[in-house]
């Protein structure tokens, strides 16, 4: 069934949140609207002994950011995605160069997220390459993707041949909640694409194909216990629709993007920055995404993590850019931290595998 998008992209409206110049404005309190919270980096010097900042180890994943073409227009999406995006997307020979720095730098895991990635015309070559080398691949699939069109239906081979562990987002496991995040139509299609995944084997024990769900809050509000989240959606997947997965992540929603635009458009900005503020633990800093991960924008620039990528906030290198890199340099320098890495470090903290703490 076609998706009735829930919203537009930022950049599609003219919405001046569409800036990463404005967001950053909003988060570094220069504009009207105030959270009144200590300067993370401060908090973490002072609650953590982090007085050097965050400082990164070894890489272990490379995350690459393919393209923001998406068939979704998610509410809350912090890449401002969608299927407006049809320049912003990763060529053949930017895509080469990842598989260039992979191989030297002998990097054990990638990542691969969007947009919808699979839309991506070197989708294809890029998994199977990564594969051939043996890599733990994972791809951020948004589920619906495989129900979009006839040349999609494969993908759940296509994934099973190239033993790609799946990630999936799945707000809810009902149609009103999932809906109302990602667009009308998304639950039936994820739940169909859910089970064309079980069917080749993804989810289920024994199979080796992992097939995780990625949970996010609907509103301004924190995750629930990710333990609790998991054991009741695999209950209510089971028992309504016969579906079974491995793990679920509960990812708190950062103040980035649309995110950032909802909370500013429905007033709950400041209470949000307090919640997170509040919720500070410094006992996730060490277990930060920023710190093994390096994040590839679709035009080949390194960022700490894809938040940052989505602020503009290249790593602190001379030269952020895949055809330059220095990973000397890279491993000496310091993460770029603002407003929005209390997301990352509120309650049991938060990264693209789930809970930190
Ligand atoms: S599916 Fe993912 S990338 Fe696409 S709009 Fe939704 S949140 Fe953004
Ligand atoms: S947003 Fe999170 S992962 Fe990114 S730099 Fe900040 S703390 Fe690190």
């Amino acid at each position: 069934m076609a998706i009735k998008q829930k919203t537009k992209s930022l950049s599609a409206t003219d919405n001046k949140f569409a800036s990463t110049f404005y967001q950053l404005q909003v988060l570094s309190n220069k504009q009207e609207i105030q959270a009144d919270i200590p300067v993370f980096a401060q908090r973490i010097a002072e609650e953590g002994g982090y007085t050097e900042g965050i400082l990164p180890s070894p890489v272990e994943i490379f995350q690459i950011n393919i393209g923001k073409l998406c068939n979704q227009t998610c509410a809350h999406c912090h890449v401002d995605a969608g299927p407006d995006k049809k320049t912003e997307n990763m060529d053949r020979a930017t895509l080469e160069k990842c598989l260039e720095i992979i191989t030297k730098y002998n990097i054990p895991s990638v990542d691969i997220t969007g947009g919808a990635p699979e839309m991506n015309a070197h989708f294809r070559w890029f998994v199977e390459s990564c594969s051939a080398m043996g890599k733990h691949i994972m791809v951020r699939c948004n589920l619906t993707i495989i129900r979009a069109n006839k040349k999609y239906h494969d993908l759940p081979q296509f994934f099973k041949d190239n033993n790609v562990h799946v990630i999936s987002s799945l707000p809810y496991f009902t149609k009103s909640r999932t809906d109302s995040q990602r667009g009308d139509g998304v639950f039936n299609d994820s739940i169909e694409a859910l089970q064309e995944l079980n069917k080749v084997g993804y989810g289920i024990e024994g199979s080796g194909l992992l097939l995780d769900l990625v949970f996010n809050p609907s509103g301004a509000f924190l995750p629930g216990n990710q333990e609790e989240l998991e054991a009741e959606f695999k209950r209510q997947l089971d028992r309504r629709f016969n579906i079974q997965f491995n793990t679920l992540f509960a990812i708190t929603n950062l103040p980035v993007s649309r995110f950032l635009d909802y909370l500013i458009e429905s007033e709950n900005y400041v209470t949000y920055m307090e919640e997170l503020s509040n919720a500070y633990n410094p006992s996730t800093v060490a277990g930060l995404m920023c710190r093994n991960t390096l994040s590839i924008s679709w035009d080949g620039y390194i960022y700490d993590c894809d938040f940052n990528q989505m602020l503009d906030l290249k790593s602190a290198v001379k030269t952020p850019h895949i055809n330059e890199i220095n990973m000397e340099e890279l491993m000496s320098r310091k993460i770029i931290t603002n407003q929005h890495c209390y997301g990352c470090t509120a309650g049991a903290g938060s990264s693209c595998g789930g809970e930190i703490a």
